[in-house]
């Protein structure tokens, strides 16, 4: 016991001469691990709650870093709660495979409903893993089906390329939530740490970017793209419109 108290004195006396440093934090919080709760109460420790996440699952190999932003200024726009940094360079008609670098931004550490729909440790990592990874698996794959069906007369249309990505990250997520069956819209995973509010916004999320890319059908005159929107058309989005 004594040994103990001395070694939270040595603790206290490190924190107390030095800024905070991760791993001075990490004694601070005691040896138990950092939690999404924590981490949403204590700016501070959401660095170490975020570099913890490789431990915890697996991160595939082309992500190279999710790291925390903690610059909450720098677009004051940026309603992102993740975002991939992937540097993607186009070449006429395909895209360089690249490795990811994916930002935690302190929007997903919110409590508001409205500006963030992750308010648990299963349902960040469930964004990360179904989301993000979903993108960064895009980007790693040079000539995936994604990018020929962005590519008019040889040229890469980018503007779709970026809606049709974001579809596919939505949908990927929504789509491990929910599924039409006889009875209509259905959740599949209903547990208590995948919350209600949270199936609903991400269907909504997946729904919305939907309609993005059909009103880009409307705006532009290449018909091919009518050909992606139906081709694009989910179970749950047809289930809406009925
Ligand atoms: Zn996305």
């Amino acid at each position: 016991m004594k040994f103990k108290n001395i070694a939270k004195l040595v603790v206290a006396l490190t924190l107390f001469g030095n800024p905070l440093r991760g791993q001075e934090v990490r004694q601070e919080q005691t040896e138990g691990e950092v939690t999404y709760e924590s981490a949403v109460e204590n700016p501070k420790l959401r660095p170490v709650y975020v570099s913890d996440i490789f431990k915890k699952i697996n991160v595939p190999p082309y992500v190279k870093k999710i790291e925390y932003d903690p610059d909450p200024n720098s677009d004051p726009k940026n309603t992102a709660i993740m975002q991939n940094n992937v540097s993607t360079v186009f070449r006429g008609d395909h895209l360089d495979r690249a490795d990811s670098q994916i930002s935690i931004m302190p929007l997903i550490f919110s409590k508001d409903p409205r500006a963030n729909r992750v308010h648990s440790d299963a349902e960040f990592k469930f964004v990360l893993i179904n989301h993000e990874f979903k993108h960064a698996e895009l980007y790693n794959n040079e000539g995936r089906p994604i990018i020929q069906d962005c590519v008019f007369n040889g040229i890469l249309d980018t503007k779709l390329f970026k809606i049709l990505s974001e579809l596919e990250a939505k949908n990927n997520e929504a789509l491990m939530l929910w599924e039409v069956n006889e009875k209509g819209l259905v959740r599949k995973l209903q547990n208590e740490e995948l919350s209600r509010d949270y199936a609903i916004s991400t269907l909504n999320a997946s729904v919305e970017e939907h309609d993005i890319l059909r009103a880009y059908a409307e705006e532009t005159e290449n018909p091919k793209i009518d050909e992606l929107v139906e081709k694009y058309n989910l179970p749950h989005y047809r289930f809406r419109k009925k």
